[in-house]
């Protein structure tokens, strides 16, 4: 008896219920979600939701969660996630609760058809198509993202459902192991959260980026929650003097408001000091107001700039930083009016202000955008959306790894907005050009663009575009498109129609390099047929016949070299074995190396048999969170986890992420770099080497010091053991006289090991 219950204690940590108390469990957590969805029940509904419920219940009824938790406590989660969260209603419930059932049980589409009707087993079919856990290799990643995205553009709730979910899992991923954990957190933030945030729901955006940075940076998560709840009260004595002046103000108006401080996301947090280069105490805007007013349709804007007007009569606005979105809404449908102020003790403080009506769409999303939308003639920017995405999904064959990125870039990120001669407005990814605005006009102006006006003067199709300009595209027919222009366009479709053209370039090219091949064939006394080609294209190892043919077009291959076959009836043969022109490698042509997911692996002892390398790109050092990059070639790569590129790599070659972690060493040190930012002052250079070498007896590799204008930055590499000697060093930095700034420094930006 005794050892059945040790048993169970390691495997069902936190969990040992009898199975009387976990039906009990399992019959409060329905009744919890009935009584959410009460207002929404009509009648008829309830009996529909049991009927999902007792189907999937008995569906799962012998699964466990890695949790130990009866599996059925999951798709009840992410119902409830869907109607408190998102505002889903009822059959989103249904198609919640069902969600994993066809997947992993026996039940089958046709069932719930035949139960349920053709509209929630369409649903459920697409639900099933996204599988879970993305595991094999990039490029099926990829199929699956574009899977999620027709899906979407053809009913959206499927991927509300599908954020639902991903947000439970992340809930509740302790449960996973640790390299799970690494390749769903990283899958989440690449792909999931921005989705969140298109779809315009901030909150389960936000908590997604927080709970992945939590396993993918658990100690800078820890730190800056720490942080946080260590100043909780200061701030919010801190709000509540900010807020008092303007509550009053408030009253007097008549308005009828909310108002609230709110603290900023870890995430954020981060991201900012990251960006800045800056510890916590230094991020300025760590305090965010929101005020909600109930406002009639017609007087909702008057009444978000009566409130601006009131706010910057108090506090000093910062002029670059207004946020108009009540007359530009973005194209997730988010509408508000943002401002930063300068408030009590010199603090920054963002304020924003919004109406009930914004408040909901900013919160629900796309649930609540179409609530609002029925029976106004608003042009709707979700459909027009969807109408884009569709366009480049069924465009062309979409390489797929590529399909992922390009995709990330034009539709998920930051938006700006450009006129048309005309006045028309275009919304486009941050960083679009001259030339992705020619081809969101139309694809002829954009493969005819020559050069662009942009308020009224002449700029190259390169030039990059900002909110706010008016831009006139200026063309030739003369022009077509070249391989250059794939380096400067951000958006999908220009990208599709530029490939498009250079591929049909390329056709037409390579129709010489056919003619001289049928010669060739011919004059040899072979026949000209796809036993010969394929011959031909085996020898020369093209990746293609049309690539065979456009090479000998461009004399890349020379025909006159063939001797090496003899004719047999109308066939070739080759005497010698295959040759090599030219070798075509690609990242995704290595075959992943199939680890069991378990594995740990601890390098960095000096007996140290792995082979292993630290990727120059952010030059980890032990003690940093890092993560190991089966390369081909150069065994492992090590990165850390907070490395610019290791988001990337961990969302697109999950298969190739391993768990790694540092073996305590003392012997070999590491090259790393600080940047030094302080006061010109006599003897500060003395001062920092003093207590680098001198002190502290590290080695300095190099050191350069830039000054002017009495201030100074330096950058030194140094060897050191590992993170805790790196931080005391630069713990005793910036505690010397005059300096204002020590941060780690990347030493080769942007390059990938
Ligand atoms: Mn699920």
């Amino acid at each position: 008896m005794a050892e059945q219950v040790t048993v169970q204690e390691i495997a069902l940590p936190k969990y040992n219920l009898t199975d009387e108390q976990e039906k009990k469990l399992i019959i409060r957590q329905y009744r919890c979600l009935l009584k959410i969805l009460r207002p929404k029940l009509k009648k008829g509904n309830e009996e529909l939701i049991r009927r999902a419920f007792e189907i999937a219940a008995e569906a799962h009824q012998t699964m466990r969660r890695k949790s130990g938790e009866p599996y059925i406590l999951h798709p009840i989660a992410v119902a409830m996630i869907c109607v408190e969260e998102i505002g889903l209603g009822v059959r989103s419930t249904i198609c919640s609760l069902l969600h994993d059932t066809v997947e992993d049980t026996d039940v089958t589409i046709e069932m719930i058809e035949r139960e349920f009707g053709t509209e929630i087993a369409r649903i459920v079919d697409g639900l099933t198509k996204i599988s879970n856990v993305i595991d094999a290799n990039s490029s099926q990643q990829a199929e699956n993202f574009k899977k999620i995205l027709l899906t979407l553009t053809d009913d959206p709730r499927v991927i509300l459902i599908k954020l639902a979910d991903r947000l439970h899992n992340m809930r509740t991923l302790d449960y996973m192991k640790p390299e799970k954990q690494l390749k769903i957190s990283s899958e989440t933030v690449w792909v999931y959260a921005p989705l969140a945030h298109r779809m315009g729901l901030y909150n389960i955006k936000t908590e997604l980026e927080d709970l992945s940075m939590k396993y993918l940076e658990p100690q800078a998560y820890k730190d800056i929650a720490r942080k946080l709840s260590e100043t909780k009260r200061e701030r919010g004595r801190y709000i509540n003097e900010f807020i008092k002046p303007i509550k009053e103000k408030l009253k007097k108006t008549g308005l009828h408001f909310d108002i609230y401080g709110r603290p900023k996301s870890i995430h954020s947090i981060w991201n900012k000091m990251k960006k800045k280069g800056v510890d916590f105490d230094e991020v300025y805007d760590l305090f965010a107001i929101r005020i909600i007013v109930y406002s009639s349709p017609e007087k909702e804007k008057e009444d978000c700039w009566k409130i601006y007007s009131l706010i910057t009569d108090e506090y000093m606005p910062s002029p670059e930083r207004l946020r108009d979105w009540l007359s530009n809404p973005k194209s997730n449908g988010y509408e508000a009016l943002h401002t930063t102020v300068m408030g009590p003790q010199g603090r920054w403080v963002e304020v924003q202000i919004r109406t009930n009506r914004m408040n909901e769409i900013a919160e629900k999303g796309l649930a609540a955008h179409y609530k609002y939308k029925e029976g106004s003639n608003e042009e709707d920017r979700f459909d027009k959306w969807f109408a884009q995405i569709r366009e480049v999904i069924s465009s062309q064959d979409t390489d797929s790894v590529d399909f992922l990125q390009d995709f990330k870039t034009s539709f998920l990120a930051e938006e700006i907005y450009v006129y048309t001669p005309k006045g028309d407005v275009k919304m486009l990814p941050v960083n679009s050009t001259a030339l992705d605005f020619a081809f969101a006009i139309h694809s002829a102006v954009g493969t005819h663009c020559i050069g662009a006006k942009m308020n009224h003067k002449l700029v190259p199709i390169s030039h990059k575009l900002r909110s706010g300009d008016q831009v006139e595209i200026i063309t030739s027919n003369k022009q077509k498109p070249n391989e250059d222009w794939l380096k400067f366009v951000v958006t999908a479709k220009a990208k599709n129609k530029i490939k498009d053209s250079l591929k049909e370039e390329k056709r037409k090219i390579a129709e010489e390099g056919k003619i001289a091949v049928q010669k060739k064939l011919e004059g040899a006394g072979a026949a000209f047929n796809q036993h010969n080609i394929d011959e031909l294209v085996n020898f020369y190892k093209t990746p293609s016949q049309l690539d065979l043919f456009y090479n000998i077009a461009i004399k890349q291959i020379d025909l006159k070299e063939l001797k090496e076959f003899k004719v047999v009836g109308d066939k070739i043969e080759f005497i010698k074995p295959a040759k090599t022109i030219t070798e075509i490698k690609t990242e995704t042509d290595h075959k992943p190396s199939h680890k069991k997911d378990s594995e740990l692996i601890i390098f960095g002892e000096s007996s140290d048999k792995i082979k292993y390398s630290l990727a120059r790109c952010c030059n980890p050092i032990p003690g940093d969170d890092v993560f190991g990059f089966v390369s081909t070639g150069k065994g492992l790569i090590i990165h850390r986890t907070n490395c610019p590129n290791a988001a990337r790599l961990m969302a697109n070659y999950a298969p190739r992420i391993v768990k790694t972690k540092w073996a305590k060493n003392k012997e070999i040190s590491f090259l790393t770099g600080l940047k030094i930012i302080g006061m010109d002052d006599v003897g500060v250079i003395n001062k920092i080497t003093n207590i680098i070498s001198g002190e502290l007896k590290i080695n300095i590799s190099a050191l350069t010091i830039e000054s002017g204008e009495g201030v100074f930055e330096g950058s030194i590499k140094i060897f050191v053991h590992d993170k805790e000697e790196l931080d005391e060093l630069v713990d005793r930095l910036k505690h010397l006289n005059g300096i204002h700034e020590v941060q780690r420094l990347d030493l080769e930006e942007g390059t990938i090991a």
